[in-house]
């Protein structure tokens, strides 16, 4: 035979053009074949009818933390379902030594390969993974980390400095996991790059895509006004927590970051989870000032569609906060300017019983951080983004397209020849409301909960093999380490 499988009578979206197609798709070895309308059945075994759905490329999911709240021999699994269940074929996972994931420390040589072993035969989509250099000597680890593993892509939290991950913290090397003689400040962000900038020159081949992502928050800002909203106490839930690590805290924290890339010549930046006007103004500032800086600007989904009103209150908890309706706004305007490079989910499943705390649920300082939504990512996007004139091409360069070409995944985020057959049909006319019960997350909550959403994924197929339709998960965990390049 010709094709193992035919994907007929679909509307096919690809990034980087201006129309949606009506196509088939041929597939043989989990790799696309060919793309073209009117293929003959008779050339394959399975014949799919795309029922006229929009089939998109399998997404990449740039932002994902597998196993924070919950052992990630147990988060892989029921978290990976969750991607299938929203279009998302390409997990990619923050990852770090210290308190939460494994809660333990030491080198990444021993560390990662016990990442990989628990991961291996979990996923139900295909998985990579960044990492953070956390002390001086995972610094000197970023070459065998790229030679040995294919990670690329490496992150600083830019707050960890002196304030922990749900609010300030006294005991930073506590949670940290670090030694007497390492600190997790500006000094370090700045060797770090210069590590990076290091490993790209030995690495001439894969200089493009070994990058940086920073989370720019600045702890003392964050301090100083927790301390002021705790105090005056005028303010409570999600304004309160904006209010105690304010849009200026981000705009600093990106200034700094692109600084300190400029000295070290560190070119490859992406500035993670943008929440306000003042960071996106901050990030296009640097970009003009720097423009030999190759800046990404990320923004998660949960930015783009909930504020500081949403009815789901402390639930929405994460880190840069859920900000007003106008800098969500100001959000939607940049992605439509082509300032933002891509969508996220920054999924991090943070259990009901976990998220609010049971003797004081109304307390925001007492919640912890993150929630999960990558089931969300495209039907969130495409719902709010078609209603603002974005165009289903340009929502699949945001979820798709973009982040596959910065983190080395040569083979995701398009639907052509050569590609691996990574496909989400979507009904574009389907209209749903969010149910977190029917999810196949264990969150047990979603902050988009009661969400009114157009555009419903159908099916999701990963490399030929149809993973997800209709609510069930079709296969077994077949998803597999994306060593990169990929
Ligand atoms: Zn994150």
């Amino acid at each position: 035979m010709k094709f193992d499988t035919i994907v007929k009578n679909i509307q096919l979206v690809r990034p980087n053009i201006s129309t949606v197609k009506d196509s088939n798709i041929g597939i043989k070895g989990g790799k696309i074949i060919t793309v073209q309308p009117d293929l003959n059945s008779s050339d394959a075994n399975i014949i799919i009818d795309g029922c006229n759905y929009m089939a998109f490329p399998g997404l990449v999911d740039a932002h994902m933390h597998t196993g924070i709240y919950t052992h990630l021999s147990n988060d892989a699994i029921t978290e990976s379902r969750a991607a299938a269940m929203g279009g998302v074929t390409s997990s990619i996972n923050y990852m770090r030594t210290g308190q939460y994931y494994l809660n333990k420390t030491g080198p990444y040589r021993e560390f990662f390969p016990e990442v990989l072993d628990i991961s291996d035969g979990k996923f139900h989509v295909d998985y990579a993974y960044h990492l953070a250099p956390m002390m001086g000597s995972h610094i000197d680890e970023i070459d065998y980390i790229i030679d040995k593993f294919g990670v690329t892509s490496f992150k600083i939290f830019m707050f960890y400095g002196s304030h922990g991950l749900h609010g300030k913290s006294d005991d930073q090397s506590n949670f940290l996991m670090i030694g007497p003689d390492d600190k997790y400040d500006m000094a370090h962000f700045e060797f770090i790059m210069r590590g990076i900038r290091k490993a790209m020159d030995n690495h001439s081949d894969k200089k493009d895509i070994i990058s940086l992502s920073l989370h720019c928050e600045t702890a003392e800002i964050m301090t100083a006004y927790t301390k002021l909203v705790e105090e005056e106490g005028k303010l409570a839930g999600l304004r309160a927590y904006s209010a105690s690590r304010p849009p200026h805290s981000e705009g600093l924290a990106i200034f700094i970051a692109s600084y300190l890339a400029n000295e070290t010549d560190c070119i490859n930046i992406n500035l993670l989870h943008l929440t306000s006007r003042k960071a996106i103004d901050a990030a296009m500032m640097m970009q003009a000032t720097f423009p030999h800086i190759n800046f990404r600007r990320e923004v998660t989904i949960g930015h783009l569609l909930l504020d500081v009103d949403c009815p789901n209150g402390n639930y929405a908890k994460v880190n840069p906060p859920i900000r007003s309706r106008e800098d969500v706004e100001a959000l939607w305007e940049s992605l439509k300017n082509g300032h933002i490079d891509w969508v996220v989910s920054d999924h991090a499943c943070c259990s009901k019983e976990m998220k609010v705390n049971s003797n004081d649920p109304d307390n925001i300082f007492l919640a912890k951080s993150g929630f999960g939504g990558t089931e969300y990512l495209l039907s969130g996007l495409f719902s709010e983004g078609t209603k603002r004139g974005v165009s289903p091409n340009k929502i699949a360069e945001l979820v798709c397209w973009n982040p596959a070409q910065r983190f080395g995944l040569k083979s995701k985020g398009d639907l052509a020849p050569g590609f691996d057959a990574d496909i989400v049909l979507v009904d574009p006319n389907e209209t749903f409301v969010v149910n977190s019960g029917e999810s196949q997350s264990t969150q047990g909550y979603s902050p988009f909960d009661g969400y009114e959403l157009t555009g419903k994924v159908k099916t999701t197929f990963l490399r030929g093999n149809k993973i997800y339709e209709n609510g069930n998960i079709l296969d077994k965990a077949c998803g597999k380490y994306l060593k990169r390049p990929y």
